[in-house]
């Protein structure tokens, strides 16, 4: 379960069960404090899997730092178990009313969800949402976490003989940071990079684009001196270069289908995820499960509006529902 890697860190990786991903890489660093990147998910099986790996790593949670590379359930989780309650805990700043409302216990709010399914026009299959219905540990309780310390752009981790500086790369969450090891020219990407599973670049609402935000970071890291990424799920990518060129690649030509999809008028985006190719173009959306299919249309949003502020198409909102069209 441990994997001892290039540069010094110790990969434990967690079992995430009734997940395509199927499994969460965390990086254990030895230090005078010790730091671990992510946790995996709040599940049992996770805690287990975790605390036995720390133990044998001889890991004291008094003396631990944690670094969470953005807060989503399968990285977040554990945090907030007593194995790790005495841990200091950091992530990338974040906006609690903001985009995470889809992945947090506000979900559970009816009226909420209601009015949220309007506005994307999920009047079908996705309004039978129950909380029942997803997996297990899925869901954040906000209050169950414990204080979160923001690590801004540029921020300096010290561990051990080890450096890792914070980098800001948004788009799959827009509070998703990496952590960048200099001296090894090693990347930890969390999901801002994977392989062979493509990151999902999510938005839940009509403005801004997470996608420009995370081409942006693409190419501030394919300029900086990378060897070697280190990510949160799938294989370790020994061609950064040539991974990142794949991802825009595939974003890219993405748009051009979500493009071609509102040339037949204004629709919502339920609508227009609904009639785009999933699963690399291997699934139909009516194949889609429930969580695939809330990735799906946070997906879809992101290259609709990307494609707004390239004015290649227009959105209007009216009565509550938001469509996109030429
Ligand atoms: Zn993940």
């Amino acid at each position: 379960m441990i994997k001892h890697m290039m540069g010094g860190a110790h990969r434990i990786s967690v079992p995430l069960p009734n997940n395509p991903l199927l499994k969460i890489h965390t990086y254990l660093f030895k230090g005078e404090r010790d730091l671990l990147i992510d946790t995996g998910a709040d599940l049992d099986i996770c805690e287990q899997v975790l605390a036995q790996s720390l133990q044998q790593m001889g890991v004291d949670p008094e003396k631990l730092d944690i670094c969470i590379t953005h807060l989503h359930t399968d990285h977040v989780g554990l945090v907030r178990r007593q194995m790790l309650a005495s841990a200091n805990v950091m992530c990338g700043p974040f906006d609690k009313e903001g985009d995470m409302r889809l992945f947090t216990n506000t979900i559970l709010d009816r009226e909420a969800i209601e009015a949220y399914m309007q506005y994307l026009g999920l009047f079908g299959s996705l309004t039978k949402l129950k909380i029942q219905d997803m997996p297990p540990g899925f869901f954040l309780d906000w209050s169950m976490l414990p204080d979160l310390k923001p690590l801004e752009e540029g921020a300096i981790l010290k561990v051990g003989e080890h450096t890792l500086t914070c980098l800001s790369t948004p788009g799959h969450a827009p509070e998703h940071i990496s952590l960048y090891d200099a001296a090894n020219r090693i990347l930890f990407s969390g999901d801002f990079l994977m392989s062979p599973m493509m990151p999902n670049v999510l938005d839940f609402k009509a403005e801004g684009s997470s996608l420009i935000k995370y081409f942006a970071a693409l190419s501030q890291v394919e300029s900086m001196s990378v060897d070697l990424v280190y990510a949160g799920h799938g294989d370790i990518i020994t061609n950064p270069s040539l991974r990142i060129e794949e991802i825009i690649a595939h974003h890219n030509k993405k748009l051009v289908a979500f493009e071609q999809i509102t040339k037949e008028g204004k629709q919502t985006v339920a609508e227009i995820a609904s009639k785009a190719a999933w699963g690399g173009g291997s699934k139909t959306w009516e194949q889609l499960a429930l969580v695939p299919r809330l990735f799906a249309i946070g997906e879809t949003l992101s290259h609709l509006n990307y494609l707004v502020s390239e004015q290649r198409i227009a959105f209007i909102e009216q009565a509550g529902v938001v469509y996109f069209g030429k």
